[in-house]
C-alpha cells in the first residue's frame, strides 16, 4: 500500500488531530513530517522564543512518534512535493493554519497535488470554528467582539477525539533537530524559562488550571497570582486543541470563571478571524485614519522599554518578565503596550515586533490584533483617547507590589505605597531609573497627536 504523509505544522499533538486521524484511518503506512520553512512566512518567520519552544515541542512529538518524525528544512510546498515523489505517497493530510502566507501556499499546494493524482486533505484543528463560518446578519465578517461572541457561543463545538492508534510509521531521510540550531547559545537567554513544551505538559497545565478556574474571573487580572491558564504557547503550537480545552472546561462546571475563560478562547478565535479576513493586519492599521498618525522616533526610549528600564515599575516588571520567562501577563501586556504607544508615542509596529521575537506564545493573529486594539486602530479597539495610567493600573492590580518586586528587585525595599511611584518616595532607590517620560506630559502629547489626526 502506498504511504500517506501527515504534515505537522501548528498541531504538534497526537490526540484530537484530525489530519493524523484521517491518515491513520486509511490503513496506509504513515510518514509524519515537519518542515522548518523560513522562506514562506517572509517577515514573520519565527522569533527567538518561538524557536526555543519549537525545538522542545518537536523533541516531544518525536518521542510520541517513537523517533520517527521526519524533519526537513526549506520551502514547505517544495519539500512536501519532493517527499511525495521520494516515497511514492499518494495522500497528504494537514490541519489548517490561517496566516495569509499559509493559506496562499496551501491553496496552491492542494491544487498541485490534486492535479498529480495525490489526495490532499486539510482539516480544522487549530480553531473551534472556521473564520468563514461566523458572519454577521448581513453576511460580512464580524468587526465587533460582543456580537461575534454571542454568535460563537451559540454554536456547537465538536467533541475532541482521542489519539489515533495502531498506525504504522515509516522512516524517511531526516535532519537532526539539533542541527537546526533553534536554541539560543551565547548568551543562553532562555536558561531561566520555566516551561515544558509538549502535548503531555499541555494536558497537565489544563488540568492544573481547572482546579482554580472558579476564581478566574477575578484572579485573571492580578499579575502576581498564577490566576490564568498559561495555555497560550501550548495552544499556539497546537499541543492541545481548543476543542479539548473547551470541552474540559464545560465538563468541569458552569461558574462565572468558566464562562469568562471560554470568552477568552472567543477572543482567540476573533483575532484569528480578523487576520484571515484582513491579511494586512500585522502591517497596517485597520482604521485607515491611523496610517497618518505622527509617531515619535526614539531609539533610546524604545530600548529602555525593551530592557525594562523606563522607570515605570509595572511596565518594567512586565518587560523583564517577558525577557526572563518568554511570557507576560495579559493585564501587563496591555499596560506596557499602552505606555509605548501613547506616553512614548512610538509606533505599535515596533512593539509588536519585539513581542514577536520574545514571546513563547507569539501568534501572528493574536499579537497583531491586540497591538492594534491597544493602539486604538484595530477592530473593536479601545479608543485611543482612553489612556491607561500605569501607576493607577499598578496600584489597582498589584496593590502590594508583589509582582513589581518579583521582577524589579531594585524596588524590593520600598514601602508598598511607593512601589508603583518610586519617584515620590523620600529616598528613591539610587539604582532604579527616574521615569523616561513624565506621565502627564506624555498623555497630553498623545492626545494632541490624536487630535491632529482627527483634524
Ligand atoms: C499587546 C498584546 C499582545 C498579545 N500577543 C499575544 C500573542 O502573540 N499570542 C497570544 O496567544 N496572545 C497574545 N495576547 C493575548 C493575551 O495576552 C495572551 O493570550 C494571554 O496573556 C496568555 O496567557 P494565558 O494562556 O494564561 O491566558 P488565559 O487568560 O488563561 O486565556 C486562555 C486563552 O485564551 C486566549 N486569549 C486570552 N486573552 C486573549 C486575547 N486578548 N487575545 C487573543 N487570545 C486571548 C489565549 O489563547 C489564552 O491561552 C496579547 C495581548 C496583548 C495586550
Amino acid at each position: 500500500m502506498k504511504p500517506a504523509i501527515v504534515w505537522f505544522r501548528q498541531d504538534l499533538r497526537l490526540a484530537d488531530n484530525p489530519a493524523l486521524a484521517f491518515a491513520a484511518a486509511s490503513g496506509k503506512p504513515l510518514i509524519c513530517l515537519f518542515v522548518l520553512d523560513e522562506e514562506t512566512p517572509g517577515d514573520w518567520t519565527w522569533g527567538g522564543a518561538s524557536r526555543w519552544w519549537l525545538h522542545h515541542s518537536l523533541a516531544s512529538l518525536d518521542k510520541s512518534l517513537n523517533g520517527k518524525l521526519v524533519l526537513r528544512r526549506g520551502n514547505a510546498a517544495k519539500i512536501v512535493k519532493a517527499l511525495v515523489r521520494e516515497t511514492g505517497a499518494d495522500a497528504v493530510a494537514w490541519n489548517r493554519c490561517y496566516e495569509p502566507f499559509a493559506t496562499a501556499r496551501d491553496t496552491i499546494l492542494k491544487d498541485d497535488l490534486g492535479k498529480n493524482g495525490i489526495t490532499a486533505q486539510s482539516f480544522k484543528g487549530a480553531l473551534l470554528h472556521e473564520p468563514w463560518e461566523l458572519k454577521t446578519g448581513s453576511g460580512t465578517p464580524f468587526r465587533v467582539f460582543t456580537p461575534f461572541w454571542k454568535a460563537m457561543r451559540a454554536m456547537t463545538v465538536e467533541k475532541p477525539k482521542p489519539a489515533a492508534r495502531n498506525f504504522n510509521l515509516l522512516n524517511a531521510k531526516t535532519d537532526k533537530l539539533k542541527d537546526w540550531n533553534l536554541l539560543p547559545a551565547r548568551p543562553n537567554w532562555a536558561k531561566d524559562f520555566d516551561w515544558t513544551p509538549g502535548e503531555k505538559s499541555a494536558q497537565q497545565s489544563l488540568y492544573d488550571f481547572l482546579d482554580d478556574i472558579d476564581d478566574y474571573a477575578g484572579a485573571r487580572d492580578l499579575p502576581a497570582r498564577p490566576g490564568t491558564s498559561r495555555l497560550s504557547p501550548h495552544l499556539h503550537w497546537g499541543e492541545i486543541s481548543p476543542r479539548q480545552v473547551w470541552h474540559a472546561v464545560q465538563t468541569h462546571g458552569h461558574s462565572r470563571g468558566n464562562e469568562t475563560f471560554l470568552k477568552e478562547l472567543g477572543w482567540r478565535e476573533f483575532c484569528a478571524g480578523l487576520l484571515f479576513h484582513n491579511p494586512d493586519l500585522p502591517a497596517a492599521p485597520l482604521d485607515k485614519r491611523f496610517a497618518k498618525f505622527s509617531w515619535r522616533r526614539s531609539d533610546e526610549d524604545f530600548r529602555a522599554w525593551t530592557r525594562g528600564l523606563t522607570g515605570i515599575p509595572i511596565v518594567d516588571a512586565g518587560m523583564r518578565q517577558l525577557w526572563q520567562t518568554g511570557w507576560m501577563h495579559n493585564r501587563v501586556r496591555m499596560i506596557a503596550a499602552s505606555l509605548l504607544i501613547k506616553h512614548l508615542g512610538i509606533h505599535w509596529l515596533l512593539g509588536q515586533r519585539w513581542f514577536w521575537d520574545t514571546l513563547v506564545d507569539a501568534d501572528l493573529a493574536s499579537n497583531s490584533a491586540n497591538w492594534q486594539w491597544v493602539a486604538g486602530c484595530g477592530a473593536d479597539a479601545a479608543p485611543f483617547f482612553r489612556i491607561f495610567n500605569p501607576v493607577v493600573q499598578g496600584k489597582k492590580f498589584d496593590p502590594r507590589g508583589d509582582y513589581v518586586r518579583a521582577f524589579v528587585p531594585e524596588l524590593g525595599a520600598l514601602p508598598d505605597k511607593f512601589v508603583h511611584c518610586p519617584w515620590e518616595a523620600p529616598q528613591p532607590p539610587p539604582n532604579y531609573p527616574a521615569p523616561i517620560v513624565d506621565l502627564a506630559a506624555g498623555r497630553a502629547r498623545a492626545l494632541a497627536a490624536f487630535q491632529a489626526l482627527k483634524g
